[in-house]
């Protein structure tokens, strides 16, 4: 079966076509800028050259249309016909206490993605226009739902209510929900299946460091803990986004600066993390590059960035009791062995030793630990696609 996997943002839809009976991507692109001047897409069809669309996009279900179009283009396409499409894997970002798994798309689910828009107003909304718009141009092709939350709704009462008054999660369902849960999932199921292992013999803590970043607990194959929580802002330092902060410094401020909730909203989810440490830049190739050149500030981004993570891990080994693999992904987790190494370094305490030329690598599966003694330390490339395809066709099958 030919699944194709659709993440929608608010002006931008990822998307990649899988043939399920190898799992080889058949194509895959980019729209950008939907309902603003510039759209385009980047559509590549393995094989083939690389096609660039511009053309004025209103909204999500024109941007599909477009995709559809390329999908079963002659020349840059992939397909003869959209009826080769089995079905649609939808990313959907917040599925509230309501999805522990993925789920086939009806009525009933399409209620609660809108109860739970609330939840995440930010992303949920882009994420229902992208099933409106393939309900509307595919509506005899089965889809699924698959959510970033649902892998962490194994996490225990203790690990995800938070210390204020228990009526706010009663009110308002405030706990912790994780994200990233998708990336999570495929890294630790991946790891397993590199050293011939039973999840579930395997306490696991996987690193996704990327523009957001989080970091969590699986213990015997299900997350026990991690650390974003009721939004994805909580928890590491990250590219924009503060991570934990002392709560009292937001009413500090709005009484200092006269911010607004708004204004303090922005200034931690888009004005804080590396870059606001560094007044530099959000990503971290920017940052290693000005710490090599003696940028005192680009340093200590980088410090209070992987220190962090170090709790994090620290943390969540305390919880398991032990650590038999820690593994990095996305962005950051892949590429950078810089900081790969600083986040290991000070672990040795727990068996986490890096192997220094191991770690030399980029954007590949590879095992980085020091010695058989040490626990095992995992790069593993993410992807969600490819998990979200095999949620799809097990669904659907
Ligand atoms: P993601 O959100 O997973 O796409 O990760 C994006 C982030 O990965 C970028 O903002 C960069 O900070 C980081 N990144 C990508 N390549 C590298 C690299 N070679 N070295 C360090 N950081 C990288």
């Amino acid at each position: 079966m030919k699944i194709l996997v659709i993440n929608c943002g608010s002006s931008s839809l990822k998307y990649q076509l899988i043939d399920m009976t190898d799992e080889g991507v058949l194509a895959k692109g980019l729209v950008e800028r939907i309902g603003i001047e510039g759209a385009r897409i980047k559509h590549d069809t393995t094989g083939k050259e690389r096609v660039v669309i511009e053309e004025p996009m209103n909204d999500h279900k024109k941007a599909l249309e477009l995709v559809l179009g390329v999908l079963v283009d002659k020349e840059h396409g992939a397909l003869e016909s959209m009826d080769e499409i089995g079905a649609v894997g939808h990313r959907v970002v917040h599925g509230g206490e309501d999805f522990a798994s993925s789920v086939i798309i009806n009525e009933a689910v399409m209620n609660a993605l809108n109860k739970n828009i609330e939840l995440a107003p930010l992303h949920n909304p882009p994420n229902i226009m992208g099933i409106e718009a393939c309900k509307e141009l595919m509506p005899n092709t089965p889809m699924v739902g698959v959510f970033d939350t649902a892998f962490h709704q194994t996490i225990p009462a203790e690990n995800y209510i938070y210390p204020i008054p228990y009526e706010f999660y009663e009110k308002y369902k405030i706990r912790r929900y994780g994200f990233h849960g998708t990336s999570h999932k495929y890294v630790s199921l991946r790891a397993a299946e590199i050293l011939g292992r039973d999840v579930k013999d395997l306490n696991i803590v996987t690193c996704h460091l990327g523009n957001g970043s989080s970091v969590t607990a699986i213990e015997g194959g299900k997350s026990i803990d991690t650390s974003m929580g009721f939004t994805p802002l909580e928890g590491l330092a990250m590219g924009t986004r503060s991570g934990d902060i002392d709560p009292a410094i937001i009413p500090f401020l709005m009484d200092k600066e006269g911010m607004t909730f708004d204004e303090v909203n922005n200034m931690l989810n888009k004005k804080s993390g590396v870059l606001g440490i560094s007044g530099l830049s959000s990503d971290f190739r920017d940052l290693e590059i000005a710490a090599e050149e003696g940028n005192e500030r680009a340093k200590l981004a980088l410090q209070v960035f992987t220190n962090r993570v170090k709790k994090y891990v620290a943390a969540y080994a305390a919880q398991m009791c032990r650590i038999d693999v820690l593994v990095f992904t996305a962005g950051i987790g892949e590429n950078s062995d810089v900081i790969r190494k600083m986040v290991c370094e000070g672990l040795e305490c727990l068996n986490i030793r890096i192997d220094n030329e191991l770690n030399k690598v980029r954007g590949k599966e590879a095992v980085i630990n020091k010695d058989l003694a040490s626990a095992t330390i995992m790069v593993i490339p993410t992807n969600e696609e490819l998990m979200i395809a095999r949620d799809t066709l097990e669904l659907v099958k």
